[in-house]
């Protein structure tokens, strides 16, 4: 019989060997790397891990051992989990510089390409900040966080408040802090055109002490960064303080994992087809895989990513443009991947028959069914 080394074990397992040794020691043993393990004692330490061990015997001579990874999903899940970009949304009201603040962003950090690269507008795009990406949300107003919210989708980790120091809080401010605290994304509070003349840093953090949001310097939690989207001036810390974010956030995603994750938007384009600009959120995505969203599916023809590069596969938290739809996904909605492109038809097929059932259903019920409880 051949025998069960610790170190061959252990790596079988994907244990640190020192961390096997310790189990088994205390279990009363005097292990080390070459000891041997008794085929008893090895099944259990195997199952304490979810492992199945079948070892075989032919005949009098045991042939091989095989460990076999037991169906334990969530441990599966649990051991692939590996840090990801945080995905960032920046809110405010009307003119207190959301556009001029994410082009400064995207226009001084793009992750680095061929230099004189085209930067698309896919309602997404990453910039990197000390060797760390960062993903930000870049559609028109929050009107695509809204949407993703009323679907219950969860894309944003880190939404930045834009509060211009000339005006202060402003309705539309109070309503996209409304929306982020009932979403549950940590807060970051940008104080921007902090060059203009009547620019008041300290109105504004009284005004969020007002709105219990008060700023760490003032004794609360809330990280705020006074920047200038027009000079420039205060990004970098900005970024910092994403990232900071992000770490305490403590972010993570199974990049091995069949790929899902949220519409960003999508549009008919000229020559190719229906196109959607999706953020993964699970998982890797490839060219060739086939997707579900509702009553849409795709395979996957080509990728693109914001600078309209082509690429082939994209991790967590990656923006990418994908071409190879049926018809264009709703913004807001869920992907997940399919086993084929066959199965991807029919699933999309059964979300549109059960869709018709309850309408027809609805028609037919009495008229005090809200549309809310259709969906
Ligand atoms: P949005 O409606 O929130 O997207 O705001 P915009 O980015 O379109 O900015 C509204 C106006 O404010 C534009 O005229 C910008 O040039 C100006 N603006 C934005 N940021 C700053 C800033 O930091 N300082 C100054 N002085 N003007 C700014
Ligand atoms: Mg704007």
């Amino acid at each position: 019989k051949p025998p069960i080394i610790v170190r061959d074990f252990a790596a079988a397992l994907g244990l640190k060997p020192f961390k096997l040794i310790s189990e088994l020691n205390q279990q009363g043993g005097f292990a080390s790397m070459n000891s041997t393990i008794e085929e008893a004692v090895a099944i259990a330490v195997a199952e304490n891990h979810n492992f199945i061990l079948e070892i075989k015997h032919r005949g009098e001579a045991a042939e091989k051992k095989v460990v076999q990874e037991k169906a334990d999903p969530e441990e599966e899940e649990k051991r692939n989990l590996e840090s990801r970009p945080p995905v960032v949304c920046i809110l405010g009201h009307v003119d207190h510089g959301k556009t001029s603040l994410l082009d400064r962003i995207r226009s001084a950090n793009v992750v680095s390409g061929e230099a004189g690269g085209i930067t698309q507008h896919i309602g997404a795009y990453q910039v990197e900040k000390e060797g760390r990406k960062i993903t930000f949300l870049d559609t028109p107003g929050h009107a695509a966080f809204t949407k993703m919210r009323a679907r219950g989708a969860h894309v944003t980790d880190i939404a930045v408040l834009v509060v211009a120091a000339d005006d202060g809080f402003m309705p539309q401010t109070d309503e996209a802090l409304k929306h982020a605290q009932k979403a549950g994304v940590s807060l970051i509070v940008a104080i921007n055109k902090t060059d203009v003349k009547g620019a008041n840093i300290d109105q504004v953090k009284t005004q969020m002490q007002q709105r219990n949001i008060a700023a760490e310097d003032w004794g609360g939690e809330t990280i705020t960064v006074p920047v200038s989207a027009l000079k420039g001036e205060g990004i970098d810390t900005l970024l910092e303080m994403i990232l900071l974010q992000a770490d305490m956030l403590e972010l993570k995603a199974n990049p091995k994992a069949e790929a899902s994750g949220i519409i960003v938007e999508s549009e008919i384009d000229f020559g190719r087809g229906p196109m959607a600009t999706v953020i993964v959120q699970r998982g890797t995505l490839k060219v060739g895989d086939a997707l579900v969203c509702g009553t849409h599916y795709a395979r996957v023809r080509a990728m693109f990513d914001d600078q309209g590069r082509n690429i082939k596969a994209a991790p967590p938290s990656t923006p990418v443009r994908i071409i190879g739809w049926s018809s264009t996904p709703d913004s807001g909605a869920t992907f997940r991947t399919a086993k084929n492109a066959r199965d991807a038809e029919d699933q999309a097929e059964t979300e549109r028959l059960r869709i018709r059932q309850v309408a027809t259903r609805a028609a037919s019920a009495p008229k005090e069914v809200s549309v809310d409880q259709l969906f």
